[in-house]
């Protein structure tokens, strides 16, 4: 088997997708394909080498021309390009807990998800751009297909879902809301002060940003370890014409706003400027890379995929060699402003390549690589330290 650099085919399977083959059965293993929330969680959660999540997309018109081939033999899973061999692959376990109830007799599935290591909810109603008339949606998101109308989870609930995946070693935890006035962070807040209290799991928060920064102190004080802040695009008209809602509801400076905001508050590396690479010019995306941090923030690249049944569902997956220029940026970015990245156990996201594989992408190995990567290891040993003292002695 040739020698491979995991991270780029990570990154290249999320441009171009995969191929099952017609011997490999992932429905009867792993996990299912689920569609989630904006939808780039609704392909198939592989592990690569070096334990590298990457959901990749089976389901898109572009995978069905990918010249990668899941195949099986033997029991166990490779990724092929064309004939060759290229390494071995892993189909993400399904947790246990997938096939539990919680005390109310609800599956657990109905209130939570794993992607990679995370544990998602979205544990309110769909988004209010997908309700208005006309729809004022994210023009490549899927939330307002995929959010299922079951009953909302009460705290409860959703603490015995954390409760479980915790036994099977999830660190962390994210709450997603969409559009809800300027509310979502109320609606979130007993959820969060709940997990916290009585998991102590890591918290992350993701929904649109709040006029009133105010409810940051707030979510901060309720347990908050983490908020992400997806404003998508750093090009003012980009961001107008496939954001309708967002543009004409928030605005781009609210989105700066509450990320300036808390980083000023909780410090370097802690919160995430979420961005869509593929869509608008390349100049822009590292435009976004630059600002997001420069303030301190790590940033979190999506690579756009044209999720099925979505507004952009025709428009072409990116060229696997720009988004190679995109994540190198990232890298380079963050080492430069000495950006935190990676320092929380056991956090491996499917769904875009972070910061801290950002190492991939590394061109050469210069000092400045060294000392970042020195910085890294010693914050990493010592939040580690931390983290269990806080699970064990609260
Ligand atoms: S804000 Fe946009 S991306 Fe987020 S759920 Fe609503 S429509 Fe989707």
């Amino acid at each position: 088997m040739a020698q491979l650099n995991p991270g780029k085919l990570k990154l290249e399977l999320f441009c171009k997708g995969i191929r099952i083959d017609e011997s490999c059965h992932p429905e009867n293993e792993g996990r299912a394909l689920t569609k989630i929330r904006a939808g780039l969680g609704s392909g198939l959660e592989l592990i690569l080498p070096d334990d590298l999540y990457c959901n990749v997309p089976v389901l898109e018109s572009f995978a069905k021309d990918s010249p990668f081939r899941l195949v099986a033999e033997d029991g166990a899973y490779y990724v092929n390009r064309g004939e060759e061999r290229l390494c071995r692959a892993r189909l993400a376990e399904k947790p246990r807990w997938y096939d539990a109830r919680t005390s109310t007799g609800r599956p657990m599935t109905e209130i939570g998800s794993m992607q990679g290591t995370t544990l998602a909810f979205y544990p309110t109603e769909v988004c209010g751009f997908w309700k208005m008339e006309p729809r004022m949606n994210c023009r490549f998101c899927a939330t307002g297909l995929n959010v299922s109308d079951a009953a909302l989870p009460t705290v409860d609930e959703v603490v015995e879902v954390c409760r479980a995946a915790r036994r099977e070693g999830t660190t962390f935890c994210h709450f997603n809301a969409g559009y809800m006035g300027g509310s979502s962070l109320d609606v979130l807040k007993p959820y969060v002060e709940g997990v916290k209290k009585r998991t102590r799991l890591l918290v992350g928060v993701q929904a649109p940003p709040q006029k009133d920064l105010s409810k940051y102190d707030m979510m901060i004080d309720a347990g908050a370890d983490h908020f992400s802040f997806c404003y998508e695009f750093h090009n003012p008209e980009v961001f107008a014409r496939v954001c309708p809602g967002k543009q004409k509801y928030l605005g781009q400076k609210a989105f700066f706003d509450a990320l300036e905001y808390t980083t000023e508050k909780m410090g370097k590396g802690r919160n995430s400027g979420e961005i869509i690479a593929g869509v608008e010019p390349l100049e822009d995306t590292f435009n976004a890379v630059d600002y997001i941090t420069g303030v301190g923030a790590f940033p979190t690249i999506c690579v756009f995929r044209p999720v099925v049944g979505t507004d952009m569902e025709n428009e072409p997956s990116p060229k696997y060699e720009d988004m190679l220029r995109v994540y190198r940026r990232m890298y380079e970015a963050c080492r430069d402003n000495s950006v935190p990245t990676g320092i929380a156990p056991n956090i491996k996201t499917s769904l875009v390549v972070l910061p801290y594989e950002g190492r991939y992408f590394r061109d050469g190995y210069s000092g400045a690589d060294a000392a970042y990567a020195l910085k890294l290891g010693i914050l990493r040993r010592a939040f580690r330290v931390l983290y269990r003292a806080k699970l064990m002695f609260g």
